[in-house]
């Protein structure tokens, strides 16, 4: 079972805490994140962490407000082990079900029933009082993948959407990068307005500086680049990457906007 003093938490102001797991094998306190989001009346927990711990204690200890819990995709390390704790718990999970597939996959013999969770859909929002989050569908690392927006304090949890380091793209269920590119101008229209934006990502170690909303607009330049043929990607130097998928090529626009993809995988 995981250390459950693992699990870490930090307030980030504002009805915003991040609750972080380590991954020991890497060497990492902090690998991967949750984020527990409160609003007046309820609070929502996006995405559930990897191994086993004291999540719902923690998640406890900040507050006694109704909680449902959001998860960004599904892959194990964003819809953990916890989940089955939770629902124990009687909290309810939210995943777009497109990813259900992905979440057994790498989950072990104990993964949850299909029923276990119910859908999310493009536009629709959890209502915490005084605080409402949006949830924008962004299929690319994986079919069922989205982003939390709170558009009203300028927040965006995006899971491994965007942000956390580099975007892996190159997965076998990953979205051809043209169909990518549509969601992303979709994405960067939503957040036209929002001049303060923060986003917020799964991994937030990863995360070189603060990440605001030319971010996105960069990722869809550099993906509309890649598209068109005008940039072609690197193959990546990392051995592991090469060994699991030996076609990846690396792009990136700048020092930090950057993600690996399968150049058989860009047009639909
Ligand atoms: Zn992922």
């Amino acid at each position: 079972m995981q250390n459950v003093e693992s699990f870490k938490r930090q307030d980030m102001g504002n009805g915003i805490w991040r609750i972080s797991e380590g991954n020991p094998w890497a060497g990492l306190d902090e690998y991967v994140d949750a984020y527990l989001v409160c609003g007046e009346e309820r609070a929502v927990l996006i995405d559930s962490l990897m191994g086993e711990g004291n999540l719902y204690s923690i998640i406890r200890e900040i507050t006694q407000l109704p909680v449902d819990v959001v998860l960004t995709h599904g892959h194990g390390d964003h819809a953990g082990r916890e989940l089955k704790n939770l629902i124990d718990h009687g909290l309810k999970v939210y995943m777009k079900l497109d990813d259900y597939e992905i979440y057994t996959g790498m989950s072990n013999k104990d993964a949850l029933s299909r029923e276990s969770f119910l859908e999310l859909n493009h536009g629709q929002v959890f209502d915490l009082g005084n605080r409402e989050l949006e949830i924008i569908e962004l299929p690319g690392h994986t079919p069922g993948s989205i982003v939390v927006l709170d558009r009203k304090n300028q927040l965006m949890f995006s899971g491994d959407s965007l942000g956390s380091g580099t975007i892996w793209m190159q997965l076998p269920h990953s979205m051809p990068l043209e169909e990518y590119l549509g969601v992303l101008k979709v994405l960067e229209r939503e957040v036209a307005d929002l001049d303060d934006l923060v986003i917020y990502p799964g991994h937030y170690y990863q995360m070189r500086e603060r990440l605001d909303k030319q971010y996105v607009t960069d990722m869809r330049v550099l993906t509309e680049n890649l598209v068109s043929g005008k940039t072609r990607g690197i193959p990546v130097e990392d051995k592991g990457t090469i060994e699991r998928f030996p076609n990846t090529l690396h792009a990136s626009l700048g020092a930090m906007y950057s993600y690996c993809y399968n150049p058989d995988n860009i047009m639909k």
